[in-house]
């Protein structure tokens, strides 16, 4: 988390030059700055950019600030983007509105200097906050990879994806084995730094940034690869298997091995419209019950006719 010591992203909206020149003069030491001249340019850079703060002008030609507020707003994108209205519209009535509208402030030029920037470095402060705390909610304390929670939303996500392009969905259900053993001898404290270095191993083994691993619970990870199919997710798994191997965390009183190792259970759907997802969380457990019961340290996949 490299935030603290980053420098943010800020966009000047305004259809005078000059209004620009004055706050990107009194900005750039402290921040990058991006600068849009109209409303159609300013959404653009939004959702392109991603900036953590908009200073954004009401009265242009075409479309105005007002417009381009409303349009932030009803973009998944662009909607948690704060904006600060810089206008010369000073009534009540328009600060009222604009703040109505979602905007985090709203500053009357002629303005002062000192006071924008104050005001932004609250926003930025308030903002970076907020980011943490759904981080927090999403990750799991002990692993630092995602948690149940952020695990349930992907799912939904890709389940709803594959339905959609009819493409497949693999899903990866993993156990440590005998890991009761491993804590009962072992003690609770090297327990715990056993499923870090495991969960630290899954993520580095996942490639592309489609892939998910998540702590399912326990010693069990869930991993969520969409678009392979029952085979490739079988190979992946192959590989998840061998790299956790390969960390030799000794397991002295395993009876499959000398090490800690992962039983996996492979499985995979093109879901049809208004199925449910559960369908391949129970599938994917199904196989890992069989790993298990042919002895450990070994990937299920889907009964294809190969295996
Ligand atoms: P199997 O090969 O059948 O999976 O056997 P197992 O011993 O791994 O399975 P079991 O479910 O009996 O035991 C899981 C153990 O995982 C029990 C519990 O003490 C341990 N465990 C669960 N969560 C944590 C955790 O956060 N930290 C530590 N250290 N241990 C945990
Ligand atoms: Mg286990
Ligand atoms: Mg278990």
């Amino acid at each position: 988390m490299a935030s603290e010591s980053k420098k943010a992203t800020i966009l000047i909206v305004d259809d005078m030059p000059i209004n620009i020149q004055v706050l990107a003069g009194g900005l750039k030491e402290l921040y990058h700055i991006k600068i849009a001249t109209n409303g159609e340019k300013a959404l653009e850079i939004c959702a392109d950019v991603r900036p953590d703060l908009v200073l954004l002008d009401i009265m242009m030609p075409g479309m105005d600030g007002y417009e381009v507020l409303r349009q932030m707003k009803d973009n998944v994108r662009t909607m948690d983007i704060p904006v600060i209205f810089v206008t010369a519209k000073g009534e009540v009535e328009d600060e009222t509105n604009g703040l109505n509208m979602g905007a985090v402030d709203y500053i009357t030029k002629p303005f002062q200097l000192p006071v924008v920037l104050a005001r932004i470095k609250t926003q930025l402060i308030l903002k970076q906050r907020t980011e943490l705390l759904e981080r927090m909610v999403f990750i799991d304390g002990l692993t630092l990879i995602p948690n149940r929670r952020w695990f349930d939303d992907t799912l939904e996500k890709e389940w709803g994806r594959a339905i959609r392009n009819q493409t497949p969905l693999s899903l990866i259900m993993s156990d440590i084995d005998h890991f009761k053993m491993y804590n009962d001898n072992y003690g609770h404290a090297v327990g715990d730094d056993c499923l870090r270095a495991v969960a630290a191993q899954l993520d580095a083994t996942l490639k592309r940034s489609s892939d998910f691993v998540a702590r399912y619970g326990g010693e069990e990870f869930v991993f969520i690869l969409p678009g392979l199919n029952n085979d490739e997710a079988a190979a992946l798994a192959e590989k998840i298997r061998a790299d956790v191997e390969a960390l030799n965390i000794v397991h002295a009183y395993s009876p499959v091995s000398d090490h800690a190792t992962l039983s996996m259970g492979v499985a995979t759907l093109i879901p049809k419209k208004d199925s449910n997802s559960r369908m391949l969380i129970d599938m994917a457990d199904t196989l890992l019950y069989k790993a298990k019961n042919e002895g450990r340290n070994r990937v299920k996949a889907m009964d294809t006719g190969k295996q």
